[in-house]
């Protein structure tokens, strides 16, 4: 694993400094970026501007569903380039309809709207709960503590995390936190104003939590009780990653439950997945609420643009042609166990692993002495020392660390990250 490799030529050198420069100088700082210049990907591996591979166990923060460089996706790229790659919403075209067609057949009877990103797929179903309440005065939208909705004001407002509003108050009205997987506490903090409840159904940026069965049925007979919207923000844990198309699925196909087998959200966000890294986002809509959102009501210049929608159709085609779901989960149950059994041979070093599917979340120790000179937060210096061992993984909160690969990751790589993380491991209890 070591690698015994010359210093790069001064020439190379220059390049990763000047790229760096260059967003220093030019790039509004929101972001504590990581030292890699990136240059190219295929499949599951990426090279920085030195030549250095990477596996890639982040993917790009789970969008990057097929992979880099998928031919597939090139294909269809090039394909509809040809003839339309963007047309506004003013008119009709053929992709747009049919991945609406495709993602309702995936869900259940209901509509979808189109935008570019997961905060705006979010936004649209803060949109919908207005709208559904505006008549009897409810406007408030529970979500839970630790969430993560986007970075729009209303996306920070719903967002659990006080990190994220921070410096941006005052909050824009109408959100309030309840505690995941709290069945009744959610029943607690019902309002009169109270219109919806948003829930992620596996926690990402929040560190991998999955909401338990008994939490999903028990919000829907909440819902249903109360006349309220039950809203999934599924952009992270959907698009198959779980190993079903929504996580809800994969968490409630074992429950013997009443209603398991039912089971609907009146609204889901979409995004990172569905593009494999094209912008592209969407919210679907359950039937009995697909028109509350009228003409004039709601927009997106760009939304659904015939190349986006062509690109995330052909995802989903290569998805269901490969059989993605089912790697997605025996793949992701085989890293999860690997991991597990790592945990329990270095409780030192890593206190639980946990995840459904290919959305895995490792989380560290408490005081790992390796890493008490530091400032930075654990997840960020044991990833630093994963990409020094050519693992590319993302952090979530400050003792997190996530894996969120690509869709069809492949065992022998999956069996190659965990050898890494192994190493890591090793290295920092040395
Ligand atoms: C990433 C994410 C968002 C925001 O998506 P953007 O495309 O960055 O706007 C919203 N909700 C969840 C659950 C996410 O993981």
């Amino acid at each position: 694993m070591k690698e015994i490799l010359p210093d790069p030529p001064a020439v190379v050198r220059n390049e990763v400094q000047s790229v760096q420069e260059r967003f220093q100088k030019n790039v509004i700082p929101t972001y504590a970026r990581f030292d890699v210049v990136l240059e190219r990907g295929e499949g599951s591996y990426v090279w920085d501007v030195n030549g250095k591979r990477y596996l890639d166990m982040g993917g790009g923060i789970a969008v990057c569903s097929l992979g880099h460089a998928s031919p597939d996706i090139t294909a269809a790229l090039v394909e509809q380039s040809r003839k339309l790659v963007h047309t506004s919403n003013l008119y009709y075209h053929q992709p747009q309809g049919l991945l609406a067609e495709k993602l309702v057949g995936l869900i259940g009877p209901g509509k979808l709207f189109f935008g570019n990103s997961g905060a705006e797929a979010s936004e649209g179903l803060f949109k919908l709960a207005r709208k559904f309440g505006h008549d009897e005065g409810r406007f408030e939208i529970l979500t839970a503590e630790n969430s993560f909705h986007g970075r729009t004001l209303a996306g920070i407002a719903a967002t659990g995390q006080a990190k994220v509003k921070k410096g941006f108050e005052p909050m824009m009205a109408g959100f309030r936190h309840i505690p995941f997987n709290d069945l009744a506490a959610a029943r607690a903090a019902l309002s009169p104003a109270t219109a919806a409840i948003m829930i992620e159904g596996v926690q990402g940026e929040g560190g991998i939590t999955a909401a338990t069965p008994d939490y999903l049925l028990g919000l829907r007979r909440l819902c249903d009780e109360k006349n309220l919207l039950l809203l999934f923000d599924a952009v992270q844990c959907g698009h198959f990653r779980s190993g079903c198309f929504q996580s809800y699925q994969r968490i409630l196909e074992d429950a013997p439950a009443d209603g398991a087998s039912q089971f609907l959200p009146d609204g889901i966000a979409m995004a990172k997945g569905l593009g494999g890294g094209l912008a592209i986002g969407a919210f679907w809509v359950r039937a009995p609420y697909a028109d509350l959102l009228g003409a004039g009501t709601h927009g997106s210049t760009y939304g659904g643009s015939p190349l986006a929608c062509a690109v995330a159709l052909k995802v989903i085609e290569v998805i269901q042609r490969d059989g993605l779901a089912a790697n997605a989960r025996t793949t992701g149950g085989f890293l999860l166990s690997e991991l597990a059994r790592l945990a329990q041979a270095r409780p030192q070093a890593i206190r639980q692993v946990r995840g459904l599917g290919l959305m895995i979340g490792v989380e560290l120790a408490g005081d790992i002495p390796a890493f008490a000179a530091s400032e930075k937060a654990p997840a960020i210096q044991f990833i630093n020392a994963l990409h020094r061992a050519g693992l590319l993984a993302i952090p979530a909160g400050t003792k997190v660390v996530r894996l969120l690969p690509a869709l069809n990751l492949s065992r022998s790589q999956a069996a190659e990250a965990v050898r890494i993380i192994e190493s890591v491991v090793e290295q920092i209890l040395r």
